[in-house]
């Protein structure tokens, strides 16, 4: 008589956070992280909406001024076991939310070419709190200064975004690539979603400032 036993078949790997389909999610995975770090999230802070972009990036910043973005020094807190808690980026620093999005060698080289992108000689954002605000006292209008909190929301959510794929085993992107990548998709979320007015792309790469106060613009960003 022949007994198939357990011992009979091929020692493999489960996956906790799989697939359905039984295979390594780094999507899932990212999820399992967020909820570690997210606990006790307060409800939504309603000032932290931009009609000019998608809810999914609204609520990214709003978690990033309450410090629940799933960076290596969080996780470590929370008993998470890491084979480091240091910057992945650049490896020069403990990753904090701070680190990551902000003093970073390679965010604050992504921040200066925005800064240089805009003709801005001061950027204004030395903390989440700021980076969530975005105020600015360069802007004359109140559309100029939502296009501008657009653009900031925007570079952060992609810096952050190519953080998470580098940890989970994509190349690195340059600087000059995701700034390129800013300025695309600012532009199609701000074009999809502006009612009184429209970005021209030559001039949105240019001279993006021109439609702070721009007279052939309509005020208003509904
Ligand atoms: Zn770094």
């Amino acid at each position: 008589m022949n007994f198939k036993t357990p011992l009979d078949k091929q020692d493999t790997w489960n996956w906790k956070f799989a697939t359905k389909q039984g295979h390594f999610s780094s999507r899932a995975f990212m999820n399992h992280l967020n909820e570690i770090v997210a606990s006790n999230l307060p409800s939504p802070d309603p000032t932290l909406v931009n009609p000019l972009l998608p809810q999914k990036i609204g609520i990214f910043i709003w978690r990033a001024k309450l410090n629940k973005l799933p960076v290596r020094t969080e996780l470590d807190k929370r008993g998470i076991d890491l084979h480091s808690t240091r910057c992945p980026i650049c490896d020069n620093d403990l990753e904090t939310l701070h680190h990551s999005l902000i003093s970073c060698k390679h965010s604050a080289d992504i921040w200066d070419r925005i800064r240089k992108w805009w003709n801005l000689n001061n950027l204004y954002i030395s903390s989440l709190n700021d980076l969530s605000k975005c105020s600015n006292p360069s802007f004359n209008s109140s559309t100029g200064l939502a296009i501008w909190q657009a653009v900031v929301w925007t570079s952060s959510y992609l810096i952050w975004k190519n953080r998470n794929d580098l940890v989970f085993g994509n190349n690195k992107q340059s600087c000059p690539k995701i700034v390129s990548d800013i300025q695309s998709k600012s532009y199609e979320w701000i074009n999809c979603r502006w009612k009184k007015g429209k970005l021209e792309w030559l001039q949105w790469i240019t001279n993006p400032k021109s439609f702070d106060a721009n007279p052939t613009v309509k005020a208003g960003i509904d």
